[in-house]
């Protein structure tokens, strides 16, 4: 593993990534809306993320700036890099099949929304958002620079502290009990952790 082969891992990750949303977002657009929470908030949030995740990382990997913030690039790290970019995909893959066409990208309830507590929902409440940490901790280890390594977490991670209580409100108040009762049976992003 070199520098060089480390950075196409991580575009690869990222064409993986968007491979595995395009179909989704697609139906997405065509299922009806009953309820928007606060979209603008959600869009904010969004951007932070995607600047974390994709701005800050692909301008390191292009360009090679902040150049002050580089350390030496360990080859074991991008490998488990690697293997931690692969499981994310495949995280991500499942709880798309598995959530189908409850997912939004701004948090919404559509017009015939279920609760969904089966598939990889049975273990842990907000799967894609542990996938999404997963992609944060790989860039983490493929990325030799502190900067552009950590800002995935940086920014999902804003996203997740803000968005997550607001999810689960939302959630609470559309199926009530049965969303409490499936919240003490489950951990939010790791099973039996967190
Ligand atoms: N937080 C979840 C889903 C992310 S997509 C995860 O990490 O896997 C966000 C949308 O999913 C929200 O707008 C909400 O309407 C919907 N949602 C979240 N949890 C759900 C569940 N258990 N069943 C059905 N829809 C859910």
């Amino acid at each position: 593993m070199t520098p060089f082969i480390a950075k196409l891992v991580w575009w690869a990750g990222i064409v993986g990534w968007y491979v595995i949303r395009i179909p989704h977002e697609r139906r997405s657009r065509k299922t009806p809306i009953a309820m928007r929470n606060e979209p603008v908030r959600d869009m904010v949030l969004l951007a932070i993320s995607f600047t974390g995740l994709f701005v800050i990382p692909v301008t390191y990997v292009v360009t090679g700036v902040p150049r002050l913030a580089d350390y030496a690039f360990e080859p074991a790290l991008a490998w488990l890099g690697t293997a931690v970019f692969a499981l994310s995909l495949a995280l991500f893959y499942r709880t798309h099949r598995d959530l189908g066409r409850f997912w939004s990208v701004t948090l919404e309830i559509r017009e015939t929304h279920q609760l969904i507590t089966t598939g990889i929902y049975r273990h842990v409440r907000h799967p894609m958002y542990s996938a999404f940490f997963l992609w944060a901790a790989a860039q983490t280890l493929l990325l030799p620079n502190l900067v552009a390594g950590l800002a995935g977490l940086a920014g999902f991670g804003t996203l997740f502290a803000f968005r997550l209580p607001r999810e689960e409100r939302m959630m609470e108040e559309r199926f009530g009990e049965a969303y409490r009762a499936y919240a003490a049976a489950t951990k939010r992003i790791i099973p039996w952790i967190f």
